[in-house]
């Protein structure tokens, strides 16, 4: 069994300023396409206004996450940041829900319970995204 780490990545275009996108079924494939088996996966965003949680992608939820989000951060408010390009609330929106998330691996599948989804989060839409992957451990052949 070799052990391998495979690095890839999908693109996810946003049309709003806020959105939450499930993007378990296109990881998923990518996890396919790659072979791997078993290890882990992870799923990043190399942005500082968007983010990466692992949760249920149930419509009201994804809007629920979006309000919750809307009013902690509070986007418009006299943050510092905003001086320079308006948008401090999807920056302080990346340092509290993160910018990854990472999944074992098993019997070529990702080991999500069953209301767990990838769910990918703009915060300063609309943008074309890119999430990274990186598959680290056992793949087919
Ligand atoms: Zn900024």
């Amino acid at each position: 069994m070799a052990v391998r780490v495979v690095h890839g990545s999908i693109r996810v275009e946003t049309s709003s300023r806020f959105e939450v996108v499930d993007i378990t079924r296109r990881v998923s494939e990518w996890l396919e396409s790659v072979g791997g088996t078993s290890g882990v996966l992870t799923a990043y965003v190399p942005h500082t206004t968007a983010a990466i949680a692992v949760n249920e992608a149930e419509p009201g939820l994804m809007e629920d996450i979006i309000e919750f989000l809307r009013g902690l951060t509070r986007p418009g408010a006299p943050w510092r940041h905003n001086r320079i390009d308006n948008n401090a609330h999807a920056h302080l929106g990346n340092v509290i829900v993160g910018h990854s998330a990472t999944v074992p691996v098993r019997d070529g599948s990702l080991d999500l319970g069953t209301w767990q989804r990838i769910l990918f989060i703009e915060m300063d839409g609309p943008r074309r995204r890119r999430v990274r992957l990186v598959f680290m451990g056992e793949t087919v052949g």
